[in-house]
C-alpha cells in the first residue's frame, strides 16, 4: 500500500486538492478551546428551522427508495419560487456540484474560463481537471474588474465566470458594470453569475438576474441553498439558465445526485412558513455585518464593501492573526497572503469576536498587520 503503481491521469499530478480549509472541529479540539466560536465557513450560524430537521426525518423513513432523478419536484418549487419554468432550473449537490456540470459541459482541453483573480478557488481548480485554461484576471482593488475580465475573452473562452458578491472579498459589481458584460461577451460564451451570498446584499445592491435571463440568452444564474437559506450540511444547489443549454448539462449530470433527504429539507426550505424565517435571520446578519464593519473600522482594520454574511480585510498575515484569534477560542479564516476573512456569526458570537478585536488593538500596533 502507498506505494501508486497505479496509473492515474499523469495531468492529475499537477493539480491541487480540494482545500476546505481546517475543519472547526479539529482546530478545537487540538487547541483544547471550550466555547470556540466558529466564523471560518460562511456558514450560517442557525440551526435549520425545524420544519426542515423534520422533513428530513420524515423522508429518511423512506430512505429505502431511489429518490426521483433530477429533483422534479424541487425544480418545479423552485421555478414557482422565482417565476421561472421548471425546465429552467436544474439542481445538484450544492452549488460547488453544478458548477462541475457546468465545466463538463461547456469545456474540452484547451479552452479557456475567465474568472477574478482573487474569487472562489473552484473557479480555476475544476477546468484545470479537463485539460481548460482558467484566466485569472488582475483584481480592481479588492472587486472584480468585469470590464477587464470582458477584454480576456478570446475564441478559445466558453465561460466568464463572475461571482457576485464575491468571496473572499465580498465585493459585488453595480448592474450596468454586469450588463455591460453581458452585452460584450459574445452570445455562444456562457456568463456565470454565482449568487451564493446575493442575499445579504444591502438594498438596491443586487442585481435583477433573474429577469435579465429573458434577454441574455447566455446567462447563467448559480445558487445555493448552503448560505442564507442555511443548510449547508444538505449539500444543495441550483442553476437557472436557459432551458436548452440545461438539456445540455443534464447529460453529465450524476444520477440521483440530490438525495430524497436533501430534495425533502429543499422543499420544506421553500415553504412560506420558513421563508419568513430566513428573511429575518438574513436580516439580522447584515445588521450584524454592518455592526462588526463599524467595529472594525473604528479599530483601524482595512475592509473591503463586502456584502456577503462575512467581512474582508485585505493583509499579507491574515494566517498569523487567524493564529492570534484561535488561541481565543474564535476561529475565522486566514488566507494565505491576501487577507482575514470573518463569518458573521450570532449576536452573541460577534460580541465575543469585537471583544476580541478591543483586546487585540490594545496588545499590538494594528497598522504592522495591514
Ligand atoms: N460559490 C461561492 C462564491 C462560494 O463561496 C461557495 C462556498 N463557500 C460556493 C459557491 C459553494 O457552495 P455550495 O457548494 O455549498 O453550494
Amino acid at each position: 500500500m502507498g506505494r501508486n503503481v497505479i496509473r492515474a491521469r499523469p495531468h492529475l499530478s499537477t493539480l491541487d486538492p480540494y482545500e476546505p480549509g481546517t475543519p472547526v472541529d479539529q482546530l478545537i479540539e487540538a487547541h483544547g478551546i471550550n466555547d470556540a466560536v466558529n466564523l471560518a465557513l460562511n456558514e450560517s450560524p442557525f440551526e435549520p428551522p425545524a420544519q426542515v430537521v423534520a422533513a428530513v426525518a420524515a423522508a429518511g423513513r423512506r430512505a429505502n427508495r431511489y429518490p426521483e432523478d433530477g429533483a422534479p419536484r424541487l425544480r418545479a418549487a423552485l421555478g414557482g419560487h422565482l417565476g421561472v419554468a421548471p425546465d429552467a432550473v436544474a439542481v445538484g449537490c450544492g452549488s460547488v456540484d453544478m458548477f462541475q456540470q457546468l465545466c463538463l459541459a461547456l469545456l474540452d482541453p484547451g479552452d479557456s474560463v475567465v474568472c477574478g483573480e482573487v474569487s472562489f478557488p473552484e473557479y480555476w481548480r475544476t477546468p484545470r481537471f479537463l485539460r481548460a485554461e482558467a484566466r485569472r484576471v488582475p483584481m480592481d482593488g479588492l472587486a472584480l474588474d468585469v470590464a477587464a475580465m470582458a477584454r480576456a475573452v478570446d475564441e478559445t473562452t466558453r465561460l466568464v465566470i463572475v461571482a457576485n458578491p464575491n468571496n473572499p472579498t465580498g465585493t459585488v459589481v453595480a448592474p450596468e458594470a454586469l450588463e455591460a458584460l453581458l452585452d460584450a461577451v459574445p452570445e455562444d460564451v456562457a456568463v456565470l453569475f454565482d449568487e451564493a451570498y446575493a442575499d445579504f446584499c444591502d438594498p438596491g445592491r443586487r442585481p435583477p438576474s433573474i429577469e435579465w435571463l429573458s434577454r441574455y440568452d447566455n446567462l447563467v444564474v448559480s445558487r445555493t441553498f448552503s448560505k442564507a437559506l442555511g443548510i449547508g450540511g444538505v449539500r444543495l444547489g441550483y442553476l437557472v439558465a436557459d432551458p436548452a443549454f440545461l438539456a445540455e448539462v443534464a447529460k453529465v449530470h450524476l444520477p440521483y445526485d440530490v438525495s430524497a433527504l436533501a430534495e425533502a429539507a429543499g422543499l420544506a426550505a421553500l415553504s412560506d412558513e420558513v421563508l419568513a424565517i430566513i428573511e429575518e435571520r438574513v436580516a439580522l446578519v447584515r445588521a450584524q455585518r454592518h455592526r462588526i464593519t463599524e467595529v472594525l473600522r473604528g479599530a483601524r482594520w482595512p475592509l473591503s464593501d463586502a456584502q456577503g454574511n462575512f467581512t474582508f480585510s485585505p493583509t499579507s498575515r491574515g494566517l498569523e492573526l487567524a493564529g492570534w484569534f484561535l488561541e481565543r477560542g474564535i476561529v475565522v479564516r486566514g488566507i494565505s497572503s491576501i487577507g482575514l476573512r470573518i463569518t458573521v456569526g450570532t449576536p452573541a458570537e460577534n460580541d465575543r469576536l469585537c471583544e476580541a478585536v478591543a483586546e487585540f488593538s490594545a496588545a499590538n500596533d494594528v497598522a504592522a498587520y495591514f
